[in-house]
């Protein structure tokens, strides 16, 4: 095998060539993965529609029938239909912002932002979302205003789905603590960069999981994060952003105690 881990597969062309042959062997491994991967995708986006429209057509079948003239059922059955519905426009919003990402991967933002302005930005547009939910957010920037090279409305979105997991899967009441370093020096980037981190005090993340977290629809507890409106596609977002803008995401948790995503840009100039 090609990493001693699995199989390798050859495409093998032989063509007569006069008194002799010649052999051709291409290896098609990555060619089947990518595939492998994309069928995958196309399996996992159809079950994610599936299930809440089987859902719709039970409940329209119980309005028309059984539900008809108890207004109470009625009541409650619409109100399952219009969260089954908010679910759905989530994930084809997710879906589309992926495609928009990876489309433009390789395109290099070239624009200098100020990290913590538009941190500062970000949380005041999820204000309704962050009082919802009961819990505090804050912010401690000592990035002394310098500028990262990126793409904003981008970047927003980074900061956006980080704070929004915090949220989502941090524990009720508890505060979720952004931080913003200084400037330092990052191997990795082979050069200055400046991190960030959203921490949160929930119940945390087996080891075991980190590793797969960024994969698109793969979650830890796949009720408690539907449940949550999750589309299981918001780390998949990060980390193409991320990707795009030579960027890194980091995530480390304590199962009891918490856990802090955190997200190392290049610095502007
Ligand atoms: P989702 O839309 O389901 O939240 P994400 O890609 O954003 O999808 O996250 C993938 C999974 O990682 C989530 O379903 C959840 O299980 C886990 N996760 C993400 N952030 C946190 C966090 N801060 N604390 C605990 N689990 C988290």
């Amino acid at each position: 095998g090609r990493d001693g881990a699995r199989d390798t597969t050859w495409d093998v062309t032989i063509v007569p060539e006069g008194r002799s042959v010649i052999l051709t062997f291409e290896d098609r491994t990555a060619a089947q993965d990518v595939g492998q991967l994309r069928r995958d995708f196309v399996a996992n986006v159809s079950h994610e529609l599936r299930t809440p429209l089987t859902a719709l057509q039970g409940f329209i079948e119980t309005l028309r029938g059984a539900a008809r003239d108890d207004p109470k059922a009625r009541e409650r059955f619409l109100g399952i239909m219009e969260r089954e519905t908010t679910r759905m426009t989530q994930l084809v919003t997710d879906l589309l912002s992926l495609s928009r990402v990876e489309e433009a991967e390789r395109l290099r933002p070239n624009t200098a932002v100020n990290l913590g302005a538009l941190i500062a930005g970000t949380l005041e547009d999820l204000g309704p979302i962050i009082s919802d939910s009961g819990m505090k957010v804050t912010l401690e920037d000592n990035s002394a205003g310098v500028h990262v090279l990126g793409d904003s409305d981008q970047l927003r979105q980074v900061i956006a789905n980080l704070v929004q997991n915090a949220l989502k899967y941090g524990a009720d009441g508890e505060k979720v603590e952004i931080t913003v370093d200084p400037p330092a020096a990052f191997r990795k980037l082979r050069g200055l960069g400046l991190a960030f981190h959203v921490r949160d005090h929930g119940p945390g993340i087996a080891a075991h999981h980190l590793p797969r977290l960024t994969e698109r629809f793969y979650r830890v507890d796949s009720h408690r994060a539907r449940g949550q409106g999750g589309t299981g596609l918001g780390l998949a977002i990060v980390k193409h952003i991320l990707n795009r803008h030579r960027g890194r995401l980091h995530i480390t948790s304590t199962v009891g105690s918490g856990t802090t995503c955190t997200v190392v840009l290049p610095l502007a100039d």
